[in-house]
């Protein structure tokens, strides 16, 4: 699938979100690109309950609300994200445009890039089972992406977190027999989780172990079974067809390293009247950049966006003059935002 556009955005963190807003009152079209399943970065990945304290004019707000407004904020803007995909690739074409890839296959041809990749990308963290990589793919995953994939198999889910207890009542009703494995009796899963999943197992409607996998077997990526040794040191097999691991992510810059642009400490070095890299076209905004003074804070990285449109603007129309104005007084702005 290729698509046109006036900005492609490298992750949708804060600092990409609202920078969807800054783009979008100068007529710019974004679309975005995250490798999580949905928008909010570290805010909504790492600490979605904290409160924030230092976000101009809203002397408290948590992860998670501070993205839901930024959400409702660039609604008018009809942004498109494309979740769950990694950008990889990045290539000149000769136009003058980029045209950025991502692992699933869809292609953004666009005047503007935007890095908005924070610490770099969020990647799942893979459990130390030896010939693991052999199965990813195809019958291990590390996201549900469509739970009819799963539909009437039997699926191994290990971890102890939000994540592995969400998808093991989430995917009951759906595959054949679900087993959860932890390596111990306690969870870090919210509370009314663990209750509704120890309901099941006590219903004899799924299995819960506690042990580790220690080995898989299956062929030419297909799963049969796995072995796991379990807290009383007992080795044992189980017959599954999928297994989903939930260690948590680490975060990797990743494929921006790989696109020419100039990196300082895997950080991208930026001029600081626009935030353009050391490649015309190409901006780099939020945690990502690095620039004398500066300071990892969301508010910078609103402030950061904010002077990127301006630039951003002249590439998609160079032809035409930018007038500064206010949303408190410019009818057109209103206008764009739905408000007048
Ligand atoms: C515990 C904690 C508390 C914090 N508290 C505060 C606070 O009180 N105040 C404050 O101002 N800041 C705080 N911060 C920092 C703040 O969260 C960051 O400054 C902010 O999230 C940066 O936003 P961003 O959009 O630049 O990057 P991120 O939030 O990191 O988002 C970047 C996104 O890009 C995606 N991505 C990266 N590479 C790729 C790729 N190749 N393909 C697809 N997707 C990609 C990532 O998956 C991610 O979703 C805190 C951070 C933490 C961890």
């Amino acid at each position: 699938m290729t698509i046109e556009t006036d900005v492609a955005i490298i992750g949708a963190g804060p600092i990409g979100l609202f920078a969807v807003f800054e783009l979008g009152l100068l007529d710019l079209k974004c679309h975005l690109v995250d490798i999580l399943d949905r928008p909010g970065g570290q805010c909504t990945e790492l600490y979605p309950e904290k409160p924030i304290y230092d976000i101009p004019g809203l002397p408290i707000v948590t992860g998670q609300e501070l993205v839901n407004r930024l959400l409702e904020q660039i609604k008018p803007f009809d942004p498109q994200f494309h979740f769950g995909e990694m950008a990889t690739a990045l290539e000149k074409l000769s136009d003058g445009r980029w045209k950025l890839k991502t692992d699933a296959g869809t292609e953004i041809v666009a005047p503007v890039i935007v890095v908005g990749a924070g610490a770099g990308s969020f990647q799942p963290k893979r459990p130390p089972v030896p010939g693991i990589e052999a199965y990813e793919g195809t019958s291990v995953h590390y996201a549900v992406r469509k739970m009819e994939t799963f539909r009437d198999q039997n699926v191994l889910i290990v971890g102890g977190g939000d994540s592995a207890l969400d998808w093991t009542l989430n995917l009951h009703p759906v595959a054949k027999r679900i087993t959860l494995l932890h390596r111990r009796d306690e969870f870090r899963a919210a509370p009314h989780s663990v209750e509704q999943m120890r309901a099941l197992v006590a219903g004899g409607k799924m299995d819960l172990r506690l042990g580790q996998v220690t080995s898989l077997a299956g062929t030419e990526g297909k799963l049969t079974g796995a072995t796991i040794k379990g807290n009383d040191n007992n080795v044992t097999e189980i017959a599954c067809d999928t297994m989903l691991p939930f260690f948590g992510l680490t975060m990797k810059l990743g494929p921006v390293a790989n696109w020419g642009i100039a990196l300082e400490n895997n950080l991208v070095p930026v001029e600081t009247s626009a935030f353009e890299t050391n490649v015309s076209g190409i901006f780099a905004i939020g945690d990502i950049n690095t620039y004398p003074g500066k300071l990892k804070l969301i508010l910078c990285g609103f402030h950061e966006g904010a002077l990127m449109s301006q630039k951003a603007h002249r590439y998609v129309y160079p032809e035409k003059r930018l007038v500064f104005q206010y949303t408190t007084s410019s009818s057109s702005l209103q206008k764009k935002l739905g408000v007048s």
